[in-house]
């Protein structure tokens, strides 16, 4: 499908007249008279006297008021303390931790740092400010189960209900008894400082926080928020990627400067993809005397120097356009908004516990999610919010809040992580939200099949190793029979590196001719394991990346990946033994012995991921699930299937599902042969 734009096209929008928008707290009057200081500034005696007093404070506030950067600062400067401040997103903890180590004036990972997987900008001595993912916190209580470096922890954006979270909130509750605010008294011989907690929320959620604490305060920063008018589209809209690319230039061509717009969308495709066609009509735009738009990208993966473009002010002779994930609905506020357009739609993981599968799809949003996204165009002064959907729809078909994580996951790290901190009854374990039995029996299920757990359901040596390791455990069952049954752990941890990053390796996947790159591979594991030795002989080049279509600077976060995998498994010697046992009788030498043990090592840590041909055609599970699954078009195996007319393989080991119009497996490599599965899984594949 090719997006056009066609400036006769429009799309009618229906403003909302009834119900203008509920969070607005200032006149139209106002606007203009803005005043620059934060609304929590005005709050900091209040705000310092009520985190004295109380050990778990719950503070509730608009988008922008200032709790992620401001609050954090205040503990650290007026308090002294140590403090912890959790984000559910790397890009957030990575851009806060810069933005807050320039208003203090130090070095990024001296005072301020952050830590995040595979990026740590912190220093053991020196740092009182750390800014850290919800799942790297979960990890140092492993290390350090009462987080004794901290006098105060901060859950930011808890609203957000991620899997962390949830779970990092139950682990502070019961550490909160421990380390009281009456320091020693009544501890018996431990002398614990005492431990504070803020949990800081955007206004939806916020009371469920306050029960869970025993009706801990909640203390509420009053914001500013201009009005917003909502605009509905009047009919559905069939593609929504076409709605936005429309919208865009309505307001361009329509609404005066400055002004900047705010999209949001569901992924790095979808925004690199729009941010292409954008960039090309402006280039188109530039004869005319028409406007520039300065369209800025900003999601996960998006290289830091990159990231910090959308703070940038606007230039007057210029529009900003911000193609944002679910990022900027709370996570990163943007100055200078205007306008809003939003397709209500969000990519989430789910997890299909009759199946053991997990997939991505892209679901509606929830109501509370659409109003926060409607609420960043009030930020600077009155604003407008497009939504490319029907009112009724609003009305009807939205769920009130987003699900949280923990009821739609695979939970098995979870559950590793809690057994090996000692949490006898997982049942008993103080949750927001219980995971379902189905959920939680699937999840034991999958940690016993991959020997994190014996028979009785007792963590096994292998459980602990994969608990320490620092990806999900399938990967760790991956790399550990790759070193113990065949010795060929490093071509296995190379393919283990790239496949984290994979969505972005290719500069234009949809149109790349992959079948020509390496004549004799048909796997998407070999595929990944071949581009990345070739990067390496060609001296990690750049221009080498070009010719390839390869990006670049996706290879050089590949290379950061694997050297600290490549540590882990250095520093877990055990490992490493395992691997050097087979000497130099590797079977390196033979390619197709090396496939096929590459292949092997898979199917042992992601026997979930196996999709066998039915006599209609179609792939399913073993389980006879009714899912039917195809091959993702960008699999080099379709690739082949296309030009060679092969006949389809018989069976596949996908790496991630992803639903959209079908149920696609991406990044597959075909099993050769069945008895592998009953080889390397024989607890699971039956005959
Ligand atoms: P909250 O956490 O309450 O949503 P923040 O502390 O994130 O609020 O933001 C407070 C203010 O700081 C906002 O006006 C925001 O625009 C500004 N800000 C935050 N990060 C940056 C940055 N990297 N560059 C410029 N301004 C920023
Ligand atoms: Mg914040």
């Amino acid at each position: 499908y090719e997006y056009v734009f066609d400036k006769e096209t429009v799309i009618d929008f229906t403003p909302d007249n009834e119900n203008v928008d509920p969070g607005a707290n200032v006149s139209d009057d106002s606007a203009g008279k803005q005043d620059l200081e934060l609304p929590i500034t005005k709050m900091k005696p209040q705000l310092l006297e009520a985190i004295d007093k109380n050990q778990v404070l719950i503070v509730v506030g608009e988008t922008g008021s200032g709790k992620t950067t401001q609050l954090p600062q205040y503990l650290v400067l007026d308090r002294n303390w140590k403090v912890a401040c959790t984000q559910p997103r790397r890009v957030a903890a990575t851009s806060v931790a810069k933005r807050v180590s320039e208003e203090m004036n130090v070095e990024l990972g001296q005072e301020v740092g952050y830590t995040i997987r595979f990026d740590d900008k912190s220093n053991e001595q020196t740092t009182v400010l750390k800014y850290v993912t919800d799942g790297m916190l979960l990890r140092e209580f492993l290390a350090d189960s009462k987080l004794l470096k901290y006098d105060c922890i901060m859950i930011d954006e808890a609203h957000e209900r991620t899997l962390s979270t949830d779970v990092l909130l139950g682990l502070l509750k019961e550490l909160l008894k421990i380390r009281p605010l009456t320091g020693d008294k009544g501890n018996g011989d431990e002398q614990l400082r005492p431990l504070r907690l803020i949990i800081s929320s955007a206004t939806m959620n916020a009371s469920k926080f306050s029960e869970f604490f025993d009706g801990a305060r909640l203390f509420n920063v009053p914001g500013r928020r201009f009005p917003v008018d909502i605009h509905y589209t009047l009919q559905p809209e069939a593609n929504y990627i076409q709605a936005v690319l429309t919208t865009i230039f309505q307001i361009h061509l329509s609404q005066p400067v400055p002004g900047d717009i705010l999209v949001f969308l569901t992924g790095q495709d979808e925004i690199e993809y729009l941010n292409s066609i954008l960039q090309d009509i402006n280039c188109k735009l530039q004869d005319t005397n028409c406007i520039p738009m300065l369209i800025t990208p900003i999601y996960g993966n998006l290289p830091q120097d990159q990231q910090a473009e959308i703070f940038k002010p606007t230039p007057a002779t210029h529009r900003k356009v911000v193609l944002a994930t679910n990022i900027a609905e709370t996570s990163l506020t943007i100055n200078g908004i205007k306008y809003v357009i939003d397709p209500g739609f969000v990519k989430i993981k789910t997890f299909i516990p009759q199946t053991g599968m997990s997939q991505l799809s892209t679901v509606p949003c929830s109501k509370a999610s659409v109003d926060q996204r409607a609420g960043r165009a009030g930020r600077v002064g009155p604003g407008k919010c497009f939504r490319i959907f029907t009112k009724w729809s609003y009305e009807h078909e939205l769920e009130l809040l987003p699900q949280p994580e923990i009821s739609r996951t695979n939970i098995s790290s979870v559950i590793l992580l809690l057994m090996s901190l000692g949490v006898k009854n997982l049942l008993d374990f103080p949750l927001l939200d219980r995971p379902s039995i189905p959920q939680l029996s699937k999840g034991l299920e999958n940690l016993y099949l991959l020997g994190g757990l014996n028979s009785k359901g007792q963590i096994t040596h292998l459980g602990y190793i994969m608990n320490d390791f620092p990806c999900e455990p399938n990967f760790l069952k991956v790399l550990y029979v790759a070193a113990d049954k065949f010795g060929v752990l490093e071509p296995v941890l190379t393919i283990v590196a790239m496949l984290h990053e994979t969505q972005a390796l290719f500069s234009n996947e949809k149109n790349l001719d992959k079948a020509s790159m390496f004549p004799n591979v048909v796997s998407d594991h070999m595929l990944l394991l071949n581009i990345y030795n070739a990067w390496k002989e060609n001296n990690c080049s750049k221009s080498w990346c070009v010719v390839n279509k390869i990006q670049s600077k996706t290879m050089s976060r590949v290379e950061n990946i694997r050297k600290q995998l490549w540590r882990y498994c250095k520093n877990r010697s055990e490992i490493m033994d395992l691997n050097n046992k087979h000497g130099n009788n590797t079977v390196g030498s033979s390619p197709i012995s090396l496939e096929s043990c590459i292949i092997k090592s898979f199917i042992s840590g992601f026997p979930n991921n196996i999709a066998i041909i039915g006599r209609n055609g179609q792939y399913k599970q073993q389980n006879n699930s009714n899912i039917s699954m195809v091959l993702h078009p960008t699999s080099l195996i379709s690739c082949r299937m296309k030009t060679a007319g092969m006949k389809p393989y018989k069976i596949i080991l996908y790496h991630q599902l992803i639903m959209t119009s079908k149920e696609f497996m991406r990044d597959c490599t075909p099993v050769y042969k069945e008895e592998w599965l009953k080889e390397m899984v024989p607890q699971f594949f039956v005959s």
